[in-house]
């Protein structure tokens, strides 16, 4: 039976290219699941599974928890807003403490990068990364891969550029890696200051025109902004953003060929995109957070095939 190389996912890094096509694969069967009248299956009755946010999130939290409950296993579900960690207690007592409750596996998000690694070398649970800081989001580029393929049929020699704020987005790292593991071309296109230095390792081409960006590719992933994670400006303001990285119908319309808009959500419209182009038959916006599902089913249920061993 084919499994994971990996027993936890830390980060698309840590994948290789038959992982990748295992966890589609599952996913194609969770997703027939998902869109029968029972969507429920009784693989995890014996699984529990923490979900530790420890930074905002609305898609990629529900969509684990859906994900989780589609497979019958029991759910638990902390965020660090409400919690001891604003009592001082550290990642890994707070983690011990609720895997002392019988805990098999952790889905975690945390403003640090690399905290996922960290605590998968200290706790003994399945780890997976639901973001960490502006390092990965292994399933995001996961679900964004899959919904190329599901609309253009592969991903392989597909051109995609990724727009906007690559510097501070964990979304953009992640997808450089799958894309390319999966034979994709990538280009990152946004204003000098948020494309990091060392772009030149990653393997990516780099464009800072926008128009010149979208008449290449055949997909664009469009990136919010990650004000958050920003304490000087990196741009002269929001307007000039929008201006020259976002795209509207009238771009759109007057590109060379039909390309496909992507976004990770949560959109700032206007900013990275404005409305008619979110809502356009081009956009898969909303496919992707569906797929979202499918994917986290599909890559819970192989880890956990791995604990049951
Ligand atoms: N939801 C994605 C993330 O958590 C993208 C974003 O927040 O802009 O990284």
């Amino acid at each position: 039976m084919s499994e994971l190389s990996v027993n936890h996912l830390l980060g698309i890094k840590y994948l290789n290219k038959k992982d990748i096509e295992l966890i589609f694969k599952t996913a194609d069967h969770f997703k027939e699941v998902i869109n029968r009248p029972i969507k429920k299956v009784p693989s995890l009755r014996d699984i529990t599974i923490a979900n530790l946010f420890f930074e905002n999130s609305t898609r990629t939290k529900l969509s684990f928890e859906l994900a989780e409950k589609r497979l019958s296993a029991d759910v638990l579900n902390f965020s660090s807003a409400q919690s001891s960690v604003k009592k001082g207690e550290t990642l890994i007592d707070t983690v011990n403490n609720i895997l002392s409750m019988k805990v098999d596996m952790v889905v975690m998000r945390h403003p640090n990068p690399g905290a996922g690694v960290f605590l998968s070398k200290h706790v003994k649970a399945s780890i997976v990364n639901a973001g960490d800081g502006a390092h990965e989001h292994p399933t995001q580029a996961l679900l964004d891969s899959y919904s190329i393929r599901e609309k253009l049929g592969s991903v392989v020699d597909k051109k995609v550029v990724i727009v906007g704020d690559i510097l501070h987005s964990r979304v953009a790292l992640s997808n450089i890696y799958a894309l390319q593991m999966q034979g994709a071309e990538v280009m990152v296109c946004g204003p000098k200051t948020l494309i990091p230095k060392y772009i030149d390792k990653l393997g990516v081409k780099v464009e800072t025109n926008l128009r010149t960006a979208l008449n290449w590719c055949d997909v664009a992933n469009m990136l919010r902004v990650q004000n958050e994670r920003m304490d000087i400006s990196y741009f002269p303001s929001t307007r000039e953003y929008a201006q020259q990285f976002g795209v509207n119908k009238v771009l759109l319309d007057s590109l060379d060929k039909e390309i496909i808009i992507m976004h990770p959500g949560p959109i700032n419209r206007g900013v990275e995109i404005t409305s008619d182009v979110a809502d356009s038959r081009q956009s898969i916006i909303l496919d992707q957070v569906q797929n979202g599902v499918a994917i986290r089913m599909a890559v819970i249920y192989l880890l956990a095939s791995k604990i049951k061993q």
